[in-house]
């Protein structure tokens, strides 16, 4: 993942018919480009050689490289209007869009519409509106803050820092890393990022202890093998 001042990041994600998805991104103009030499050029500087070797390793199916600029997290906050056009709702991206390399849009858009459901199921509809952007708030808040306060590590990134940013990125920084080698930190990570579990997951004494603890470093991971964890 990008983290200041890496302006560079990549997926790679095993999909259907034996194959590869590889997703690489850079951040404040450090763009990847769509062409495909230029792609496995900007590949082979990121800091690890996975996606590389992958490269190396088996042919690109497509040249067909598919480039999604994205401009800036945004999020309109419904949730503050004093009023509110009776039988008006808003969801999904049309509340807050983030960055698509935290991949949570559409999970956020569903969480919404389970949401819309309970309170279109559970109130007679006087207030409904109000009732249901206040859970889609809980819902946003947390793809949003997850997402803004890696974008907020780096320098060039515009808006307020929430104080204790910087500690929050430094430990989210180190989780990352070791989650290249241990597979429990890996699997909390993932949890929360795709938010089936909340935030404070990862900082329960046990995940906090893998974070900060001695180093656990048993491989470094690469195409032709799984990392290990202990
Ligand atoms: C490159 C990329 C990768 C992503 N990867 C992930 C991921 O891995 N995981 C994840 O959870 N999310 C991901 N997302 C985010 C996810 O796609 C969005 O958050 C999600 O689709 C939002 O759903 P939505 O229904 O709010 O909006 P949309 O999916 O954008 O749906 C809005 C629909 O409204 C239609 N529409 C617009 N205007 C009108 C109009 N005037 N009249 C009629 N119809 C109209 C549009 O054509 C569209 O079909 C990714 C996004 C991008 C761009």
């Amino acid at each position: 993942m990008a983290d200041a001042p890496h302006t560079r990041g990549a997926h790679v994600h095993p999909v259907e018919g034996n194959r590869w998805l590889i997703c690489l991104y850079g951040m404040h103009g450090d763009h990847a480009p769509d062409d495909t030499t230029g792609f496995k050029e900007f590949a082979a500087r990121l800091r690890t050689p996975v996606v590389k070797e992958l490269l190396d390793e088996h042919p690109l199916i497509t040249g067909d490289i598919r480039h999604y600029p994205f401009p800036a997290n945004r999020r309109y906050r419904y949730e503050d209007l004093d009023r509110l056009p009776t039988g008006l709702i808003v969801i999904g991206d049309a509340i807050a869009s983030y960055n698509p390399v935290n991949g949570q849009g559409m999970s956020v858009a569903v969480l919404q519409a389970l949401a819309l459901h309970h309170v279109l199921a559970t109130s007679d509809r006087t207030g409904m509106e109000s009732q249901f952007f206040d859970d889609a708030t809980e819902i946003t808040d947390v793809a949003w803050d997850l997402t803004i306060g890696g974008d907020l590590e780096f320098p060039q990134t515009e808006g307020p820092r929430p104080r204790g940013t910087g500690v929050l990125n430094w430990y989210l920084n180190r989780l990352f890393r070791r989650t290249q080698t241990d597979r429990r930190l890996s699997e909390a990570a993932i949890q929360v990022f795709s938010l089936q579990q909340p935030p404070a997951k990862l900082f329960r004494p046990h995940i906090i202890w893998r974070v900060v603890g001695p180093s656990r470093l048993v491989t470094v991971p690469s195409a032709k093998g799984s990392s290990q964890g202990t």
